[in-house]
């Protein structure tokens, strides 16, 4: 049986073909990873966000790769975030 995650079977979603879907969303800091001060943004009540670039997407996205250029220091929220989740089908499916 083929595992589909809104009609999309589950080995054919790979952040290799997609586009960096989960890239434009807001990503909250919440615990310390290393993540380097230029790519962190921190609104009047102290909270911690990625910086997100005039066209939406993470500042620390390389634009070449769509890859993450600070994979090893990435925010929690973006370690959680699951290729082939529920939740990666429904940004491939508004974004792409
Ligand atoms: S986790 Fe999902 S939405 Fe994010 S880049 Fe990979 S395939 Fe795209
Ligand atoms: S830190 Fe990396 S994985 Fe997280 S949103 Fe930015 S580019 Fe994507």
């Amino acid at each position: 049986m083929t595992i589909k995650v809104k009609n999309l079977p589950v080995s054919e979603i790979l952040c290799s073909n997609c586009q960096a879907c989960c890239c434009s969303s807001e990503v909250m800091i919440i615990t310390d990873t290393g993540v380097p001060v230029r790519h962190i943004h921190i609104d009047e009540y102290g909270s911690e966000t990625m910086l997100r670039l005039d066209d939406g997407w993470c500042s620390a996205l390389d634009r070449d790769t769509l890859m993450c250029s600070i994979y090893e220091v990435r925010p929690w929220i973006c370690r959680e975030f699951e290729m082939g989740s529920y939740e990666c089908a429904n940004e491939r499916i508004e974004k792409m």
